[in-house]
């Protein structure tokens, strides 16, 4: 069976790029931390326990290089960091994130869930969606679960 890093390199390919041992580093670093939401500085840090010779420019150019190919997302959640989050294969729309206010933590919602909205939204306003970026802010279970004790 073809590997999710063999399907990101026939689409680096296909744009005209190579999967260099530099940029394969850092495609493993982002498979590695799917749940997570790096920033560039994090996943520099963990491409350099793989390719110690690895700069952070060569790692920022290899994020922009997979946001353009919609390979990953860039995203924010207010702290002014950009983050980098994998995309899921095959998914028509970005994913939403639930955003803690008390610890931080991101957990994601793969579930589109917004096809009644779409509907409206194009219909009353006549707008084709393409994509959307969804972050709920509130209380995690965890967090909620520790105020009940
Ligand atoms: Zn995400
Ligand atoms: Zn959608
Ligand atoms: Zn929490």
């Amino acid at each position: 069976m073809e590997s999710r890093i063999d399907r990101i390199k026939k689409q680096l390919h296909s744009a005209g790029y190579k999967l260099t041992p530099q940029r394969e580093a850092t495609v493993a670093v982002l498979l590695e931390h799917e749940e997570d939401h790096l920033s560039a500085e994090d996943v520099y840090l963990l491409v350099k326990d793989k390719a110690p010779e690895i700069g952070l420019a060569t790692v920022y150019r290899t994020l922009e290089l997979l946001t353009e190919l919609k390979i990953v997302d860039k995203i924010n959640f207010g702290d002014g960091v950009s983050r980098y989050d994998l995309r899921q294969e095959g998914a028509k729309h970005f994913h939403h994130h639930l955003v803690c206010i008390e610890c931080g933590a991101v957990d994601e919602i793969q579930e589109d869930l917004l096809e009644d909205v779409e509907g409206i939204v194009e219909k009353r306003w006549n707008f084709i969606i393409k994509d959307h970026r969804l972050t709920f802010h509130g209380i995690c279970h965890r967090c909620h679960d520790n105020q009940e004790e």
